[in-house]
This record gives structure tokens, C-alpha cells and sequence, in this order.
């Protein structure tokens, strides 16, 4: 007798990598299992079609190369741009500091992190700003302080707040006027355009990013980066460095088929848009109940908010998953592209009844 398969387990708001693959992406995956044998190591059509409409998408010729994951994106497109004795310059709750366990020093052959000053209105938002990549260039010029070479943002923020065009064109003025490289983790980048409305292109190279690295799983593939080079002379040798890292797909399309998928009738930013707008309800839904501090307003697919102690442990006793005490305190409710509205006021009801017995 076939096993029947497990019932589908409640959603829940710890991350948007816990929700599967979006049926687009997996449509594609199917696809490309049907095409028969293929060229390895990328040399297939669909890397290829995914390839040119990353380059349609962005209206530019960048080079892209596709890796498993968002560590080694970063770690390696940071490697790419330094030498050992140089550095990064970062928000202290960037996820190259805090959650890659030292992968970007690692595969830069020591690059060190420098890590902006916590402090003020935008530390509290997770952002860099000009004023402290300013104060970490300057006050230092000598041979023993690792020179500076990369300013490194993260679009949307590990806080879920996000970047205005204007911000980042700042940020680029003083890396461009400090001769830094701008290097964007965009993990959640998707959402960061979805509440923008602007076009990719302006918060990127237009704005003066020269690497980003696009976030596919959190947006609704099973695994894949892409890392996308709008400056190419900065991906030179790149393949080697991915090869090395062991992070050479050899039956690369099934990693780019998928992202065929998404880019296909915008499903990426419609994902992005559906993310948002449920954060946007949770965020509507549990703003008013008592003890309940939000943040901020999210900009993004997450709510952070600080709830009452008592109210959390009720709410992981009966089955809700999500964390606490992420970058300053609160916990933080991470809805996804398949987030449905029932899960985001079932949640909202059961904190509500929480507080209320707590009381
Ligand atoms: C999830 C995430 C990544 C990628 O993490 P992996 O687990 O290595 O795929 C990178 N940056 C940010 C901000 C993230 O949230």
C-alpha cells in the first residue's frame, strides 16, 4: 500500500523559508526534468533564459551566477570584491555579521567585518548610514587597521525595513567618493521592491550597487541565489571561486529553471507583494491588543513587536513558531509568499485570548 502523504503541517511566522515552492517555480522544475539530457555546470538553455531575463529585468548586461544559498552568495561576491587585508563595512545586525558564521571572512581569506556603531534612529532600524561609514573611513588611515574597501546593506533589512532609493544613492555617493565597492545582500530584495513600487534597476545599479545578491528561496524556490555583477569587471574568475566553494551546481538548471518560473509574469514580486501585505494584517490585527508594542510599522513581509512575556509562552505552548530576542529584543513574525490571511488572524486571535488570560 502507497503511504499516504503527511497531512500539511500549520503554517507558521518563525521565517519565510519554512513555506515551500511556489507552484510557478516548481512548474518550471518539472519543465526542465522533462527536457530530457542536458549540458551540465550551466551550459544549459534554461540557465541560459534565466540568465537573459535577469538582464531584461534589470535593463542592463550584468553577469549572474547562481549558488545554493545566501551565505555563500555573500561570502563569495564579498571575497570578490577585497583582499585579505581589506574590510567590510556593516550594520551591527547585518546577517553577514551576525548568521554566517564567519563565511565572509572565511572565503575572503580574513576581510574584516567593521561593524557600524549601534546608536540612533537608524540603528534602530537596521540601517547603515552615510554619517557611519564616513566615521569608519576616516578614523583610520594607517597600515595596521584593515583598510576599507566594501560597504555592505542588506535590502530588505534584517529588521524589515527598507531602503529608500535616496538612501542608497547616499550610500554610493560616499562609497564612490571613499572608493568603496557596494555590495547589496538582498536575501529579501523581492519585498524591498514590492514596497518601493520602483523599478529594480533603482535601488540597484541605477542607485549605484555594483553586486547583489538576489534572494530566490525566501521568495518561493526550493534553493538558489542569484548573484548578480552590474559592475562585470568585479566578477572575474567568480566561476572558480563558486567552483572552489563547492558551490557549482553540475545540474545547474534546476536551480535556474526555477527562477524561470518566478521571473516569468512578475510571479517573484506578485510573492513579494502577497508577503507584505500579510505582515501588513498582522501588523493591523495586533497593534491594538493590550501589552502588544510593535517596533515599528513593518516596510516589509515581517512584524517585529515586543509582546507580553506570559502571552509568548502560552502562544508557543499551543504550536505557534516564532523567534525572540532577534537584533534588540522583540519577536519577530516573518510572514511568506504563501502566508494565507486565516493563518495571519488565527495568530492575532490566540495572542488576543493569550493576553486576556495572562491578565
Ligand atoms: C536568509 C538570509 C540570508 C541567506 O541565508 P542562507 O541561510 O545562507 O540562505 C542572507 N541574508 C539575509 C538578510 C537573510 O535573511
Amino acid at each position: 500500500m502507497p503511504q499516504s502523504p503527511p497531512r500539511p503541517a500549520r503554517q507558521q511566522f518563525a521565517s519565510d523559508n519554512l513555506a515551500g515552492i511556489c507552484p510557478q517555480a516548481l512548474q518550471s522544475m518539472l519543465d526542465a526534468n522533462s527536457s530530457g539530457h542536458q549540458p551540465a555546470y550551466g551550459d544549459d538553455a534554461w540557465t541560459q533564459k534565466s540568465t537573459d531575463m535577469l538582464r531584461d529585468l534589470f535593463q542592463t548586461d550584468c553577469d549572474v551566477y547562481y549558488v545554493f544559498n545566501g551565505t555563500a552568495a555573500n561570502s563569495l561576491a564579498l571575497a570578490s570584491l577585497c583582499q585579505s587585508y581589506h574590510s567590510v563595512i556593516c550594520a551591527p545586525v547585518a546577517h553577514i555579521e551576525t548568521d554566517e558564521c564567519g563565511g565572509p571572512e572565511f572565503f575572503s581569506n580574513g576581510s574584516k567585518l567593521l561593524v557600524a556603531e549601534a546608536g540612533g534612529e537608524a540603528a534602530r532600524l537596521g540601517k547603515l548610514t552615510p554619517d557611519a561609514v564616513e566615521h569608519i573611513v576616516t578614523r583610520r588611515h594607517d597600515i595596521h587597521y584593515p583598510k576599507p574597501k566594501v560597504v555592505s546593506i542588506t535590502q530588505a533589512t534584517e529588521l524589515g525595513t527598507v531602503y529608500t532609493v535616496e538612501e542608497i544613492r547616499s550610500l554610493a555617493a560616499i562609497a564612490k567618493r571613499r572608493h568603496l565597492k557596494l555590495h547589496m545582500d538582498g536575501a529579501r530584495f523581492a519585498n524591498a521592491v514590492a514596497t518601493l513600487g520602483v523599478h529594480p534597476s533603482e535601488i540597484t545599479w541605477r542607485a549605484g550597487v555594483d553586486v547583489l545578491c538576489f534572494g530566490g528561496t525566501k521568495n518561493g524556490l526550493a534553493v538558489g541565489e542569484a548573484v548578480v555583477f552590474f559592475d562585470r569587471d568585479l566578477a572575474a574568475d567568480f566561476a572558480w571561486r563558486v567552483k572552489q566553494a563547492g558551490q557549482l551546481a553540475s545540474k545547474m538548471r534546476f536551480i535556474s529553471a526555477p527562477w524561470v518560473g518566478m521571473l516569468e509574469n512578475d510571479t517573484w514580486l506578485r510573492n513579494a507583494r502577497h508577503a507584505n501585505a500579510m505582515a501588513q494584517r498582522l501588523f493591523e490585527a495586533i497593534r491594538g491588543v493590550p501589552g502588544v508594542q510593535v517596533l515599528h510599522p513593518p516596510q516589509a513581509n515581517s512584524v517585529f513587536a515586543r509582546l507580553p512575556g506570559a502571552a509568548v509562552a502560552r502562544l508557543h505552548t499551543i504550536g505557534w513558531k516564532f523567534y525572540e530576542f532577534i537584533a534588540g529584543g522583540g519577536c519577530r513574525l516573518m510572514c511568506a509568499w504563501d502566508t494565507q490571511p486565516e493563518t495571519v488572524d488565527a495568530f492575532a486571535a490566540d495572542l488576543a485570548a493569550a493576553v486576556d488570560e495572562a491578565a
